[in-house]
């Protein structure tokens, strides 16, 4: 028999062995200038049934794998038989950890996302987190009970693209939030009870905005505090509005130099108790080891960025 569920097309790094689950299709901005990912495609809300046959099915399936495991003498590895049938998420039997696609479910009704959350959880008992995108400006708008009941369903961390705190990159880039918007909504979420990761993009100032672009973005997370930080640096896509400006010149890609000195402006400026993560973004390649506890791990993260930047100027001088 063949089973067939939706699965959301992009998740954080972390959610790597997370269940994921689709409420949402695309994204429901879709203009930011550096994204290429929803292009062409309109935001699409699912039928809160359609989504529960998802889980149904999923359930199924994490059924079945577990029944197979126990007819071939793996019952105890029942993980080890799901990874060579190539699903992640099921370690020793159980789903602990569910991801809620697309690019900004908390748009849903709240009473619909809400019951998806609690679904999840009557399935999958043993779960622990269940986390999703979602926009500042939608965590905005939505009122504090309402962000409350989705807590209160169990939806427990929230990813924000924060991408920078400076008001005219926000604007530049078309992020379609203002940097007030950015804290107001993080600082939601954290009252609501969630906790925040926040998304920052190395890079994205270019070389014309870079100091504003780190200075501004300390700025706004050290007003939210988020639990985590989280660096993507910025890969310049193609057929994004941005990759047409650099091409006509008009912006600047950073050198690799460059983003070490913006990255350790960001974090010298850090006022925050944040956990920072940047090792798990290919697009971070050239970052030393900075992921660590906030302020606890600021010299050690600063000292590893001057070793860096020492290193890629005697490169250049060589
Ligand atoms: S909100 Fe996110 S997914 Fe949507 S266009 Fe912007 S970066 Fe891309």
């Amino acid at each position: 028999m063949t089973v067939y569920y939706e699965l959301p097309p992009f998740r954080p790094p972390t959610e790597a062995y997370s269940l994921l689950i689709r409420a949402t299709r695309n994204c429901s901005w879709n203009r930011c200038e550096f994204c290429s990912m929803y292009k062409g495609s309109r935001l699409e809300l699912r039928a809160v049934e359609e989504v529960k046959q998802d889980i149904i099915t999923a359930k199924m399936i994490a059924d079945e794998i577990m029944e197979w495991a126990w007819k071939i003498g793996y019952g105890d590895r029942v993980g080890m038989v799901a990874r060579a049938n190539g699903i992640l998420w099921l370690n020793d039997g159980l789903v602990k950890n569910v991801f809620i696609g697309d690019s900004n479910s908390v748009i849903m009704k709240t009473e619909d996302f809400a019951q998806i959350i609690s679904f999840l959880y009557q399935t999958f008992p043993h779960l622990e987190r269940v986390t999703s995108y979602a926009r500042a400006k939608t965590l905005v708008k939505k009122r504090p009970d309402e962000l409350r009941t989705l807590r209160e369903a169990g939806l427990s961390r929230l990813h924000v693209g924060l991408e920078t705190g400076d008001d005219e990159l926000l604007e530049y880039v078309k992020k379609g939030a203002t940097a007030e918007e950015m804290i107001i909504g993080g600082r939601k979420a954290i009252a609501a009870g969630f906790e925040l990761s926040e998304y920052v993009m190395p890079g994205l100032g270019g070389k014309e905005r870079w100091e504003q672009h780190a200075g501004e973005t300390a700025r706004v997370l050290n007003e939210i505090n988020p639990h985590f930080i989280r660096l993507r640096t910025l890969g310049l896509a193609p057929n994004t509005p941005l990759y047409e400006k650099n091409r006509q010149g008009e912006f600047t890609l950073q050198s690799l130099e460059g983003l070490l000195i913006e990255v350790r402006t960001l974090i010298q400026n850090l006022e925050v108790t944040s956990q920072l993560v940047a090792s798990d973004f290919a697009s971070n390649f050239y970052l030393p080891q900075v992921d660590g506890k906030l302020p606890d791990d600021k010299g050690r993260m600063l000292r590893a960025l001057d070793n860096a930047l020492e290193k890629a100027q005697s490169r250049a001088r060589a």
